[in-house]
């Protein structure tokens, strides 16, 4: 054989990973970087689940949207969402096809780990005023100290009037803290493992120090601010939802402004791209769905979370109304569980196993399994699927690529995937590739999030 034959027989015949640089035109990076800023604004205004479903709502309502409620009449070409209790959210849009077709699902999740404050949070020690927490989702937690710090949340009054709090995002708010230990006197912390370090109960948010009266009073100083600022009193915090999120914006990262960092791109980079492609869609032949879920960080259990029937129960009754059998909707169905992966670090390439890790810059990633120790809680998507998806994005130009997150008994992790699946609904994992997933600043690329986009809208319009 000559070089020419070599080189053909190996396109012919072996695999390859590409980087989206080399397979996107001028044009197609101009949108890439439009649709980055479009959604470093998102994240910026969305640290909450409140926050994105709010957002979102506001944004399927100028789409063209309306609120769906459970019984009410349904037509081809409309376009719903249902907004569960403020903290979850169903987008869908009914097409023109029989709904036992199936359903094109696409599920995010809009919650991201942070630290929250306890029901009695508020004390003061050393003649400083803190908060106590219990942080939500998994997180290293000396990561989460001397950083500067926002508040956002809700309390509910005694009078059962709500208050919703965001103090520490705008340059003139004060940010909060919490502390570490000097160096100079760390000798005893320094010797204990990475996890140990800082225990939970060290997470205390410092949120003041000026005495009320004689030099003392630190306690009730912070509650009579507070009290003057929102009319809450400390019994109030008892009924609230009050959580500590970097106080960060999203910046681009490096010379060449390929990368983004902010806070919980863990799961709102892919919930951002999912939103848009049904936001713009137009008189779909399947019946397409976004869901946006809570409580993925913590399981997905509760009404708001993945594993709640809120989701068969919309299922059920759009079936219902146009006269499908929802058994044989959710059999025809077809779901990404839109959550991200790590990519591939080489300051840690040791945890990855490299010829099966998503690589920055290779498109959105595709994730047959997650789970760990022998596959253990995932739900795996079929070659059938996993087949259908690869060709979809042939077609419509959209550079993917598979990744497994770490190497075989390195650790793991699971998604939403499994819960959707356990319904009866054909699913695969696909997102944009993570550096520095969980920590409080994290790192996403650009193409990798453009490429997201483009995978769901082929996916809801095909
Ligand atoms: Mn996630
Ligand atoms: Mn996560």
């Amino acid at each position: 054989m000559n070089e020419l034959e070599v080189k053909e027989l190996k396109k012919k015949l072996l695999g390859e990973s590409k980087n989206v640089y080399a397979c996107i035109n001028e044009e197609e990076e101009k949108e890439m970087e439009a649709f980055a800023s479009d959604y470093s604004k998102f994240i910026d205004a969305c640290k909450t689940e409140r926050e994105a479903v709010k957002f979102a709502v506001e944004e399927a309502e100028k789409a063209g949207f309306s609120e769906y409620k459970f019984g009410q009449e349904i037509k081809k070409g409309g376009k719903y969402y249902y907004n569960n209790r403020g903290k979850s959210l169903t987008l869908f849009v009914i097409g023109s096809e029989r709904l036992e077709n199936g359903i094109r699902i696409s599920a995010a999740h809009i919650d991201s780990p942070r630290i929250d404050l306890k029901q009695h949070p508020l004390y003061e020690e050393g003649e400083m005023g803190f908060f106590k927490t219990h942080y939500y989702g998994g997180i290293k937690k000396y990561q989460w100290t001397a950083i500067p710090l926002a508040l956002h949340g809700k309390v509910i009054k005694s009078d059962n009037t709500q208050v919703d709090i965001v103090i520490g995002e705008d340059d003139s708010d004060p940010v909060f803290y919490i502390n570490d230990l000097l160096p100079h006197l760390a000798k005893d912390q320094v010797s204990k493992s990475l996890g140990e370090g800082i225990p939970g109960e060290k997470l205390n948010i410092l949120i003041g120090s000026r005495p009320l009266y004689e030099g003392k009073e630190i306690k009730l100083a912070l509650m009579k601010l507070i009290n003057e600022k929102y009319g809450i009193v400390e019994d109030d915090f008892i009924s609230a939802e009050l959580t500590a999120v970097p106080a960060f914006k999203a910046r681009d990262v490096g010379f060449d402004r390929s990368l983004i960092a902010a806070y919980g791109h863990d799961d709102r980079v892919c919930a951002y791209p999912a939103l848009r492609s049904i936001l713009e869609i137009q008189n779909p032949e399947n019946t397409v769905m976004v869901i946006l879920a809570d409580k993925e960080e913590v399981g997905s259990g509760g009404s708001t979370g993945m594993q709640s029937e809120l989701f068969c129960d919309i299922i059920k009754d759009i079936s219902a109304t146009l006269g499908a059998n929802e058994g044989a909707v959710r059999a025809a169905s077809i779901c990404l569980s839109a959550d991200v992966n790590a990519a591939f670090d080489p300051n840690f390439g040791e945890v990855y196993e490299s010829r099966n890790s998503s690589f920055i810059n290779h498109g959105v990633v595709m994730t047959k399994f997650t789970g760990s120790r022998g596959k253990s809680g995932t739900s795996d998507a079929d070659a059938e699927f996993v087949g259908y998806v690869r060709n979809l994005f042939d077609r419509e130009g959209v550079v993917w690529q598979t990744g497994e997150l770490g190497k075989v008994d390195q650790g793991g992790g699971g998604t939403v995937a499994v819960y959707i699946a356990n319904k009866n609904i054909t699913v695969v994992d696909l997102g944009v590739p993570v550096i520095s997933m969980h920590a409080p600043y994290e790192v996403i690329s650009k193409a990798d999030l453009y490429m997201t986009y483009k995978a769901f809208k082929a996916f809801a319009n095909n």
